[in-house]
């Protein structure tokens, strides 16, 4: 299973098909990915099986300046379209990649969601239905939505969520599971292992268990789950083809 995010460049879909790729090493039963324009459009593709599948999915059409995609490795519901990922809200508006387990999403459901239809099996599901929740119930910013959904979450998680109608931000979160920001000039990445990122950068902020990333084509902002402002030191990873 894997995670891989781009904002600022134009090759979004590329990058993303040829870096779900070089994580295939990491195992997996179904893939996707979600690409945004920044100019109206969109696309929500996902297939069972091998990432060629998804590659023959999306064609050559996809133009896109931001995008998450996803290896997924089934662990609650069964391998299929519905279950892959990106999970989207019900009103379409966030769309959310996700490696590992929530172990309390059934509690979060009755507690939370009450009302919701769920379009999956996922514990994934869960994420994205209470961000969309406490933004659009409760009017808190996607931001604000985002640190409160994931301080009540229990269990391992690298996640990726896109709001659709501020398509400028991707919002990163980690707990136990990998996950490494890629930085480069004019763009930035996000991804489960630096193997799939390679060919853009050398240059890597790590996120550490609890901490947020507001990652745009310019900027990293890391700040914990109340909000507090962290600063980090790049490192280098290279990886000798
Ligand atoms: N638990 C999630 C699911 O079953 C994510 C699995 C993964 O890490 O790929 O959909």
């Amino acid at each position: 299973c894997g995670i891989v995010g781009i904002i600022g460049l134009t090759a979004t879909t590329e990058v993303l098909l040829k870096g779900l790729e070089r994580l295939e090493y990491r195992g997996y039963d179904s893939a996707g990915l979600y690409v945004n324009d920044q100019n109206g459009h969109d696309d929500l593709i996902k297939t069972v099986g091998k990432i060629e599948n998804l590659r023959a999915a999306v064609g050559h059409e996809i133009q896109g300046t931001i995008g998450i995609a996803h290896t997924r490795w089934a662990t609650h519901g069964q391998p299929s379209v519905a279950n892959a990922h990106p999970q989207f809200s019900t009103s379409r508006r966030f769309y959310l990649v996700h490696n590992g387990v929530i172990t309390n999403y059934h509690e979060l459901k009755q507690t939370y969601l009450k009302d919701t239809e769920f379009v999956s099996q996922t514990d994934t599901e869960v994420i994205v239905q209470l961000v969309a929740a406490f933004v659009e119930q409760e009017g808190l910013t996607t931001q604000a939505a985002f640190q409160k959904a994931l301080g009540l979450l229990e269990g391992s998680y690298a996640l990726l969520l896109i709001d659709k109608q501020q398509p400028d931000t991707i919002y990163v979160g980690k707990n136990k599971s990998p996950l490494l920001i890629g930085v480069a000039d004019g763009f930035n990445l996000i991804a489960s292992d630096a193997l799939a990122t390679y060919d853009q950068t050398s240059t890597y902020l790590e996120l550490r268990d609890q901490e947020i990333a507001l990652v745009t084509s310019t900027d990293v902002e890391i700040l914990t789950l109340n909000g507090e402002k962290q600063t980090r030191e790049p490192i280098t990873i290279t990886i000798d083809d």
